[in-house]
């Protein structure tokens, strides 16, 4: 019988290597203490437990399934939760071309999304309706409901989309937790005439 070969000399992996700690907030540190203000707090848990609605209508959805799969692994920037409830995710991701009929139907999802909410508009079509350039299809997301972060590329690689997520993640961190209280962010909604 052939004998089963293993392998001889395993490449002990160092899992420390591999752990990215979170950064930690600026704050005053002393023995057994560390203290920082609330907002910062807030702002670290936001950030590393976004919850993402995919909003994909064509093939920058198939680049999603790939940053969400083993390889690129979204999990690791506290993202895995994927979910297609708006009243329980706050991140949408929108990918994929939006015909004009589609603009209520996204923006009716983006007003089911409880506050606070962040929107990221996945590759050319999104953004800018892309290549489509025709009577049928909406001039990019931000027609119907504010963005927050743009990823260009048609399709943008998985990478692209992980640096998208981050940029995000960086918006989350310095937010204000009364800005969505402002004048300013009430003015930015009332332009899309939500109230
Ligand atoms: S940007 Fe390109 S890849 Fe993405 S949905 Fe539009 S046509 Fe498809």
């Amino acid at each position: 019988m052939r004998p089963v070969r293993f392998n001889v000399h395993p490449k002990q992996a160092d899992i420390k290597d591999n752990i990215a700690l979170v950064e930690m907030p600026d704050g005053t540190t002393g023995e057994g203490y560390f203290a920082t203000s609330f907002e910062s707090v807030v702002g670290l848990a936001r950030k590393n437990s976004m919850w993402p609605l995919p909003f994909a209508t064509s093939c920058c959805g198939i680049e999603f399934m790939a940053t969400m799969a083993s390889h690129y692994d979204l999990a690791r920037f506290g993202s895995e939760r994927v979910g297609f409830s708006p009243r329980q995710c706050d991140l949408l991701m929108v990918m994929g071309t939006i015909a004009k009929k589609m603009a209520p139907v996204l923006r009716q999802v983006y007003l089911q999304m409880a506050e606070p909410r962040w929107v990221i508009a996945v590759g050319a079509c999104a953004s800018s309706g892309g290549i489509f350039d025709t009577y049928s299809v909406l001039q990019g997301i931000d027609q119907v409901i504010p963005v927050d972060v743009y990823v260009p590329g048609c399709p943008p690689r998985p990478e692209a989309i992980i640096d998208g997520v981050l940029r995000i993640q960086d918006l989350i961190h310095a937010e204000g937790l009364r800005r969505r209280n402002s004048d300013h962010y009430k003015a930015l909604l009332g332009t899309y005439g939500i109230q």
